[in-house]
């Protein structure tokens, strides 16, 4: 059974998918962790940064650029950090129990 569940301040709403959730989301301090929200926020900027990355090739293409496959290795590297930052981020919320 799926429920949803609103937070005490009306900001958005989470996935409850079972009685141990429950209890997860009546833990207000996990719910409030500042390391998920630091590890969140490393995580969307990998993630900016891996677009912008994409997009400056996108312009590069369309501009005729000869060298637009030097974007690669920088793409690359883009996409370690973001899998860095989202593992990061799963690891901390599973060991921790926040979400
Ligand atoms: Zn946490």
């Amino acid at each position: 059974m799926v429920l949803r569940l609103h937070t005490r301040e009306g900001v958005g709403s989470q996935m409850i998918r079972n009685r141990s959730d429950v209890r997860q989301y009546s833990n207000q301090a996990a719910y409030d962790c500042a390391e998920r929200q630091r590890l969140a926020s490393d995580f969307t900027s990998a993630l900016r940064d891996l677009v912008d990355l994409q997009n400056d090739q996108i312009r590069a293409v369309i501009k005729h650029d000869p060298d637009f496959a030097r974007f690669d290795i920088l793409l690359h590297l883009a996409v370690q950090k973001k899998q860095e930052t989202k593992y990061a981020l799963m690891k901390h919320m599973e060991a921790h129990g926040c979400e």
